[in-house]
């Protein structure tokens, strides 16, 4: 029997590319690749040659202590495993499962780079974290001793969370402010099911919770509860509120109906997966299913849009981008993923308006070709004359990326400073900002950028938070 599941698991992995949008197969993959997964985890980590210069750990934000783990995995002592891996990050289960491994420790595998093909890291630091919560090796939050200093957190997504485990571990009162209903940022609400499940979110919501962290949600700070009155509550703030300003298509026809913004389109179909009533979802105007779909840009959130249309049911998903795909800023694999589940994507195009009016009905595309690099060494792309034509479409999604809100001017804190690109200015190791006690980490500062870069910062500010408390009050008011 056993041997029978594995030749069927055989045949499945060496068939899913060619069948992962079929989702009665993906579920039986699922299935079996569970029943195996301690096997294919071994069999992954035992593939580390331990090769002594290991630029995997180097290359990942938190400096895991990838062969080490590997080892241990290998040799079957899985409890240690996880104990090595969940020391430097706060939320191994996420990372495992959304860290773009091609771009950072698996990308830097030396396996990989002998043309081996790499270890899979982050499946393996998946299945040691899923496993350690399945057996009860998840610690609890239960601080040694409980300290009178508050610190106030603004932000609930993986920055914020990660200082919330380390300040509430150290005893520290933590209230985490979010203006969503649902705490974990772009965890929860941007981030696809298929590729996070809400319920592993949810799972260290809960522990945080119960481990003492208070929640505040549905609370705007700016417009609910001012920054000020935030700050006078808390002997210290952290600020990680991300960055979500929409960068729109200026287009003639860009605000015709069906011409939509990605985060509102993914937020949508992420709360309807909550059973949230969500009235968009139900007339269709968020929905993909039945439409012919066009998604605008290259990066992961595009990706994660047309993976998103394809399971609703569109008719056909189209990504445009103006460069080619060996330009795109969007990891390899996604590409490779959304082109496996059917995702048609051209090339060295680009919007120049929309069609149908109202109602839009399609997108009037412009060629481009690659010209000369920039001063960033990046080739521009540039129109090429007379080659436009009109590409149909019932629903357009705009992912061109995001910048941060005026967060000083919103909030009334002219004082707290920022850079041109209005990202907060922090300093790079203790993440200070100009104010006294106010410290910031997440996309707020970096722009946006990635779940494991967040949990790096909100760990770092929340040991920076630590030192700033154990200072007599003369010295940190200086
Ligand atoms: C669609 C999408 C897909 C992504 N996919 C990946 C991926 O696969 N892998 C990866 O590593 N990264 C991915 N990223 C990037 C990643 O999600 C972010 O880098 C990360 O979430 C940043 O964490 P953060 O804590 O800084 O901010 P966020 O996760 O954005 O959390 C900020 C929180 O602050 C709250 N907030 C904002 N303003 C206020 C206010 N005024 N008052 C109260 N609360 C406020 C927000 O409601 C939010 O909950 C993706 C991003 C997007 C948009
Ligand atoms: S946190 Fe991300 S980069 Fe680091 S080992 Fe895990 S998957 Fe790789």
């Amino acid at each position: 029997m056993a041997g029978q599941k594995m030749l069927k698991f055989v045949t499945l992995h060496k068939e899913m590319p060619q069948k992962r949008s079929a989702d009665l197969r993906a579920q039986d993959f699922d299935e079996i690749y569970r029943e195996f997964a301690a096997e294919k985890a071994a069999e992954q980590a035992s593939r580390c040659s331990q090769c002594g210069v290991p630029y995997c750990q180097s290359h990942c934000p938190l400096h895991n202590n990838i062969p080490d783990w590997l080892r241990l995995t290998a040799e079957g002592r899985l409890e240690e495993a996880y104990d090595l891996s969940q020391a430097t990050n706060t939320f191994p289960e996420i990372c495992g499962r959304i860290c773009p491994q091609d771009r950072l420790c698996e990308g830097n595998c030396v396996i990989e780079n002998s043309g081996h093909g790499t270890v899979t890291i982050g499946s393996v630091e998946k299945y040691l974290t899923d496993k350690a919560w399945e057996m009860g090796w998840v610690k609890s939050i239960k601080p040694r001793n409980e300290r009178t200093e508050s610190v106030g957190i603004i932000g609930a997504g993986p920055g914020g969370l990660a200082a919330a485990d380390v300040l509430r571990r150290a005893g520290v009162q933590v209230t985490v402010y979010d203006r969503y209903d649902r705490a974990g940022g772009l965890l929860t609400y941007g981030i696809p099911g298929f590729k996070l499940e809400k319920p592993v979110v949810m799972q260290r919501i809960e522990q945080l919770e119960l481990g003492g962290v208070q929640f505040v949600l549905n609370c705007k700070v700016g417009e609910d509860l001012s920054f000020d009155a935030i700050r006078g509550q808390h002997d210290a703030i952290l600020i990680a509120t991300g960055v979500y300003k929409a960068r729109d298509i200026e287009a003639p026809g860009v605000g015709a109906k069906g011409v939509v913004r990605a985060l509102d389109y993914l937020t949508a179909s992420n709360r309807k997966s909550f059973g949230d009533e969500v009235p968009e979802f139900d007339s269709g105007e968020l929905n993909a299913t039945g439409k012919r779909v066009v998604v605008i840009g290259g990066g992961d959130t595009a990706m994660d849009c047309v993976r998103t249309a394809i399971r609703q049911g569109a008719v056909s998903v189209k990504c445009l981008y103006r460069r080619d795909k060996a330009n795109m800023p969007g990891s390899q694999r996604e590409v490779q993923n959304a082109e496996e589940e059917g995702v048609d994507f051209v090339w060295l195009s680009a919007p120049k308006g929309f069609t149908g009016g109202e109602v839009v009905d399609g997108v009037m595309v412009q060629k481009m070709r690659l010209g000369a690099p920039d001063a960033s060494g990046r080739q521009s792309p540039e129109v090429i004359e007379g080659a436009d034509y009109i590409e149909p479409a019932d629903l357009v999604v705009q992912a061109l990326g995001f910048e941060p809100e005026a967060v000083p001017s919103l909030w009334g804190v002219p004082d707290l400073a920022v850079t041109r690109w209005g990202t907060i200015k922090a300093d790079f190791r203790s993440h200070a900002t100009n104010l006294d006690g106010v410290y910031a980490a997440g996309d707020i500062v970096r722009g946006a950028s990635l779940v494991v870069w967040a949990i790096r910062d909100g760990r770092e500010a929340a040991d920076s938070i630590l030192t700033y408390l154990a200072q007599p009050a003369s010295v940190a008011a200086e």
